[in-house]
């Protein structure tokens, strides 16, 4: 039998930490889907289509994952898709918290499907979508933290 795990995540963009969890899950589970939040509360500087191409760009190298767009639960999407487990990744103990409630709720929405965490390699424990735009916007160099093609993404967003 072939198992999916669901990565869902606002992917605002897709990082180098992103990529990594990925890599690790396929190396696990046989179908590993991307999921981009449509839906999601945050503000995000790439629209949803934009945030779309972008994983699929980037990740287009590696077998065993597809990159999808969702709208609406998370937990019905994971259904449809005969889904067994949850992804999230963990960078440090102040994520564990929401992550923990999210679990819980996804639990309670959809008890068949089991929420998994993986880490990144050390060096990109640091990295977030929100960090990496903060750097961009200012004129920094994000080119450590993400995927040359995104970097470019980024460069479109906040020419100088
Ligand atoms: P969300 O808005 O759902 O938190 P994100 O795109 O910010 O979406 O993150 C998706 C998932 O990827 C979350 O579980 C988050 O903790 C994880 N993640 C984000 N950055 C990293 C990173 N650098 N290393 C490992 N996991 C990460």
């Amino acid at each position: 039998m072939s198992r999916t795990i669901i990565y869902p995540g606002t992917f605002d963009p897709i990082t180098f930490g992103h990529m990594d969890i990925v890599k690790r899950a396929t190396r696990l589970f046989d179908n590993v889907i991307l999921a981009v939040a449509g839906d999601s509360s945050k503000n995000s500087l790439f629209c949803y289509d934009e945030r779309i191409a972008l994983c699929r760009e980037v990740l287009s190298d590696i077998d065993g994952i597809e990159v999808v767009g969702f709208r609406g639960l998370l937990a019905n999407f994971a259904q449809e898709k005969n889904a067994c487990a949850f992804l999230r990744g963990l960078r440090a103990v102040s994520d564990f918290e929401f992550e923990f409630q999210l679990a819980n709720m996804n639990r309670r929405l959809a008890p068949e499907i089991e929420s998994l965490f993986l880490t990144p390699a050390e060096q990109y424990s640091f990295i977030s979508s929100s960090l990496v735009k903060e750097v961009a916007s200012l004129g920094g160099d994000i080119t450590e933290f993400v995927h040359p093609i995104v970097a470019v993404a980024l460069k479109d967003k906040f020419p100088s």
